[in-house]
């Protein structure tokens, strides 16, 4: 294991990943949050420049890959809203690929279409990071969340985690249950309304990684043995039939009185945006680490992926 085996690498996909590798990113965004802490920035990627391509709205994603660039020294061409580039007259995304590799030594692409970010792979022989493609992956977001899991309790072997919400669409668990079949953890509960349940090859491959998991849509059943619960939006971008969205958005909602049932050592997720899933009454219980933990392991989770990426 040494710091050189991400160096030019593309990361599309949890699946890619050795626990080993694992290991080497949550190590690297240890040293970055020091480095942050102590100094702020660094001059490591001076004379690299990050294309931030997002064709999907983005608040943390974009914000955090601009800033763990900007940290390490390099320079962004930061395009959010391609609606203002050559995208809006047709152009497809190979060739805006293309052209934005020609300018810079990574890609960060967010798209909507399942797979882009292979698409764009295959496109240029510059590194391409998938930042969320529709409702397919999520792979760095997986990343800091393992890294916020990591931080709270030194190991995933062993802990009850319970998924909750839109399991069919939300882009983040998907890639999470992969990154967590690497390891044993006691339990995955997944807690979803019928209608928006995990995907079935998904649950598949982390059962055959033989993973312990338990369906229900009953979270009460749950929250008393859970180590870490970890909330997520219902898409509505991914509906068809705005109806069904209506019926289900609300479905779980953490209030105070939901965290008298968490057990006391657990630990509250949610990759953000919020939607109304937690009440904002929950921020200040100790056990809500989504504002104070999850979101800065963003940035360190992607200086880490950035240095790791461009430096030899
Ligand atoms: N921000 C996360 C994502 O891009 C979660 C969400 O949008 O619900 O997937």
């Amino acid at each position: 294991m040494n710091d050189t085996m991400f160096f030019q690498r593309d990361i599309l996909t949890s699946d890619q990943f050795t626990k080993a590798e694992v290991g080497l990113i949550i190590e690297k965004a240890r040293v970055m949050r020091n480095l942050v802490a102590r100094q702020g920035t660094t001059d490591i990627l001076k004379g690299k420049i990050m294309t931030a391509l997002f064709y999907e709205p983005s608040s943390r994603t974009f914000g955090s890959f601009i800033a763990a660039m900007q940290r390490l020294g390099g320079g962004i061409i930061p395009l959010q809203g391609v609606v203002y580039s050559s995208v809006a007259k047709g152009e497809s995304l190979p060739d805006t690929v293309r052209t934005f590799a020609s300018f810079s030594d990574i890609i960060v692409l967010r798209h909507p279409t399942v797979g882009a970010s292979h698409t764009a792979a295959d496109a240029t022989d510059v590194p391409v990071i998938n930042a969320g493609d529709g409702p397919g992956e999520h792979p760095t977001q997986a990343l800091l969340d393992f890294f916020t899991i990591m931080d709270r309790f030194g190991k995933v072997d062993g802990l009850t985690i319970t998924l909750v919400g839109d399991l069919k669409n939300g882009r983040t668990v998907h890639s999470l249950l992969t990154l967590l079949s690497l390891y044993r953890p006691k339990r995955v509960n997944l807690v979803s309304p019928s209608v928006l349940p995990m995907p079935a090859e998904r649950l598949q491959k982390a059962k055959q990684a033989r993973i312990a998991i338990s369906e229900t849509d009953r979270l009460e059943e749950v929250l008393a043995t859970t180590d870490v619960l970890y909330v997520t939006r219902v898409q509505k971008e991914r509906f068809a039939d705005l109806d069904v969205y209506e019926r289900v958005k609300h479905a779980y909602v953490i209030t105070p009185e939901t965290m008298k049932h968490l057990n006391k050592n657990a630990i509250l997720m949610h990759p953000f945006p919020r939607v109304g899933e937690i009440a904002t009454e929950v921020d200040s219980d100790p056990r809500a680490v989504y504002l104070t933990r999850q979101i800065p392991n963003g940035m360190y989770v992607r200086m880490a992926l950035l240095s790791l990426i461009l430096c030899r």
